[in-house]
């Protein structure tokens, strides 16, 4: 009998398609006028003028049949719906949180979360920033700081853990304001500004010893914590064999809470949650969450959100799921690496990131690579990026321009909504951009928004 030598096995999605959302393909001169309209900045387009939108994988996943019949058990009551009894049963069980407050994104967690914990003046050290979550710690009189180690801030080392905090830089801050100003420490999970990359169990480990030698709480934005997981999974020695839902929950151990967006790795449209240990901060949550953004027993959404959220819980954890995930991101990835398109390596568990810096080093930061990038892939084929860089950035609370290393156009993969052949259409139109980079001029902003200025600044190209 002739034996078939298969190397490698393909992976293939763990779900069938029933039902189709068309898709509108338009002519390179209406998306010309299109992104002139909304300012050369992606996320003012419209969503119907999209080809292929991977602006964001937040909150575009597409749910299950299980999750939209969920929704139709919704128990729209205003106080103690059988929904969030569903919701709290699950982030116990999977997560091993204490106390749930739903909220209606990540966002609303980490408004309730940083008016709980932080007093002015307080230091907040984090694996590398994220815009709302460091504006939340700011507005609350917060600093934040850095602690990343340095490996995530160069886009070609090959550390297979650059989300890591680095604990010289933890202890030198504790040394420098003592442990009373650093109410807690966040750390992301799968560290989106760096790339998507992973922090691994050992770091977070010795981050747990570290931290409760002083006192110090641990804050997990648990955003994308199931591909973190993915990334322990393969990566890192004696967890191989073990399920992706047995690391998520050992990664929650290790901290004292977590704040949520369900719109990315919990397969939802929209909801989040602040899961938390100590009682005593509960209850503070829980007496704020009803001035910012509801009862504590919906936090902002419908009754059927949180039981969709329940639901896609329990599928993000799933090992077919997150390598059918993740394997598409990386299929992409390897895609553009062949046609010698200059992106963050490893490759990250939510999405692409190239090096605009790399990709067009003729533009200067201060003409927004990354954002004049967005637009001419957007203008080649209808598909949308987005920039994070220097607009993203932001400006520091004197005013200055923050500069960052990473100049980046991210390609965000939603969970479960292309296909692979969508994925070949999006690293030709990259490739093809990337032929003819120097006829790509830079930017200049015309209107900056006061806070998270990247989702309402308008440019226009430089002449
Ligand atoms: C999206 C996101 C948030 C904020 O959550 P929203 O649901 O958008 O409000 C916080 N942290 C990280 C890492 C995120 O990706």
């Amino acid at each position: 009998m002739a034996k078939t030598t298969l190397k490698k096995r393909s992976w293939a999605e763990p779900f069938k398609i029933k039902m189709v959302e068309l898709l509108k393909i338009t002519t390179p001169e209406q998306r010309l006028a299109s992104i002139a309209q909304a300012g050369f900045n992606t996320f003012l387009l419209k969503s119907e003028d999209v080809y292929i939108d991977l602006l964001t994988d937040s909150g575009t996943n597409a749910m299950s049949d299980r999750q939209w019949a969920g929704l139709m058990l919704g128990d729209e009551a205003y106080a103690g719906s059988r929904n969030y009894y569903n919701l709290e049963k699950a982030v116990k069980k999977f997560y091993g949180y204490k106390y749930l407050i739903p909220t209606h994104q990540g966002r609303g967690a980490e408004n309730i979360l940083s008016k709980c914990m932080i007093k002015p003046g307080d230091i907040i050290p984090g694996n590398m920033y994220f815009t709302t979550t460091r504006l939340h710690q700011e507005l609350a009189g917060g600093i934040f700081e850095d602690v990343i180690i340095d490996e995530a801030h160069d886009s070609l080392n090959p550390h297979p853990f650059k989300g890591n905090v680095d604990l010289a830089k933890v202890e030198a801050l504790i040394k420098k304001h003592g442990a009373k100003k650093i109410p807690y420490i966040c750390v992301a999970t799968t560290v989106n500004m760096a790339g998507g990359q992973p922090i691994s169990i050992e770091n977070l480990t010795a981050l747990r010893t570290l931290t409760k030698k002083h006192g110090i709480k641990i804050i997990l934005d648990m955003t994308r914590v199931a591909e973190n997981a993915y990334f322990i999974q393969q990566r890192e020695k004696g967890y191989a064999n073990q399920s992706i839902a047995a690391i998520v929950h050992q990664i929650c151990s290790l901290t004292d809470g977590a704040t949520m967006s369900a719109k990315k790795d919990a397969l939802v449209n929209i909801g989040g949650f602040l899961g938390i240990n100590d009682k005593t901060i509960f209850e503070e949550a829980r007496n704020l969450v009803v001035v910012y953004e509801g009862l504590h027993t919906y936090g902002g959404l419908a009754g059927r959100d949180m039981e969709a959220m329940a639901i896609g819980i329990e599928e993000s954890l799933h090992d077919d799921h997150i390598a059918a995930r993740i394997g598409q991101v990386i299929y992409l990835g390897e895609k553009l690496q062949e046609a010698g398109i200059p992106i963050v390596e490893p490759i990250g568990g939510h999405g692409i990131f190239i090096d605009a810096k790399k990709f067009l080093p003729h533009v200067p930061q201060d003409n927004f690579p990354a954002q004049a990038l967005a637009a001419a892939i957007y203008v080649d084929s209808g598909v949308r990026t987005m920039e994070r860089g220097i607009v993203s950035a932001g400006r520091k609370a004197n005013g200055e321009n923050y500069y960052p290393k990473l100049e980046l156009v991210r390609l965000t993969i939603p969970r479960r909504v292309y296909t692979q052949a969508h994925m070949d259409v999006i690293a030709e139109s990259i490739a093809h951009v990337y032929e003819n980079r120097k006829k790509i001029k830079g930017l200049t902003m015309i209107y900056e928004p006061k806070y998270l200025r990247f989702f309402q600044a308008r440019f226009k190209p430089l002449s």
